[in-house]
């Protein structure tokens, strides 16, 4: 994995919806050349039921096809033990454990127990609620399965009552986890943050200023009509503006564009 000064960018839809709208984002946002992951999601957490909850096995083989056409690794959300043998079957790159499963020492002692075994990067988003024994705990369940690599995500904590954000970050607490567990990475997820493409970029900036390592982002090739999280996805047009805009500290403390 990069160091601190190349940041690790892993980005592509919320949900894979159809193989068209996979391959298209997948493919725009590799000519970007500034991906070094791609994401989908296939089975996702919704707050309520009737949500649109992931194309499940089905979607599998459009992120193998993905993979095989852009040549970079794929990055899938799981949350269940069978998740994680589904990934290892359709020869998954990289996994990650979301905010609502991280809150749940047996869900996440069920995917440990799973990846026993297996040499996979897992990322592990923080929890739902601003708790970093409860983060750190997960980190050290699937420490603890032999997982060699493993990386954080920082996408916010839910709140009461309006904010500006979507899930509000906490950095004291991300830069507190960046600073116990070191040799880890640690990136930002500026668009489960936001929630909202017009604060995007400027979410994105604060984490890299803040020393973070990357960003997750999520993208679509029509944010508009995606079935979910549509107003914080963005084009890869609009992905490839944004990181052509950010600024990253170098060595010196110097920004600068990568
Ligand atoms: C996602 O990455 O699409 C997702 C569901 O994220 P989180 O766990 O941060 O809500
Ligand atoms: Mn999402």
């Amino acid at each position: 994995m990069p160091t601190n000064h190349s940041p690790l960018i892993i980005a592509g839809p919320c949900s894979a919806e159809t193989e068209e709208q996979v391959l298209q984002t997948c493919i725009g946002l590799a000519k970007t050349k500034k991906v070094n992951i791609l994401r989908a999601g296939i089975w996702k957490p919704r707050t309520k039921p009737g949500g649109f909850e992931g194309l499940g096995l089905k979607a599998l083989p459009w992120l193998q096809a993905a993979k095989k056409i852009t040549k970079l690794p794929i990055a899938i959300e799981v949350a269940t033990a069978k998740h994680v043998e589904e990934a290892m079957r359709h020869n998954i790159d990289v996994l990650w454990i979301g905010a609502r499963t991280t809150v749940n020492p047996f869900s996440v002692q069920a995917i440990a127990d799973a990846l026993r075994g297996v040499a996979i990067p897992v990322f592990i988003k923080n929890p739902t609620n601003p708790d970093i024994e409860l983060w750190i705990g997960a980190v050290e369940r699937i420490a603890q399965a032999g997982i060699p690599q493993i990386g954080l995500i920082h996408r916010g904590f839910s709140v009461y009552g309006n904010t500006a954000y979507r899930n509000a970050p906490v950095w004291p607490l991300a830069i507190e986890m960046k600073r116990r567990l070191p040799s880890m990475l640690m990136l930002c997820d500026p668009s489960h943050i936001a929630g909202r493409r017009n604060i995007l970029q400027a979410v994105a900036q604060q984490a890299i200023d803040l020393n973070m390592d990357g960003l997750m982002i999520e993208a679509h090739i029509n944010p508009d009509s995606a079935l979910s999280d549509a107003q914080q996805q963005i084009t890869p047009e609009t992905f490839l503006q944004m990181l052509n805009q950010l600024q990253w500290l170098t060595t010196l403390g110097k920004k600068e564009n990568f």
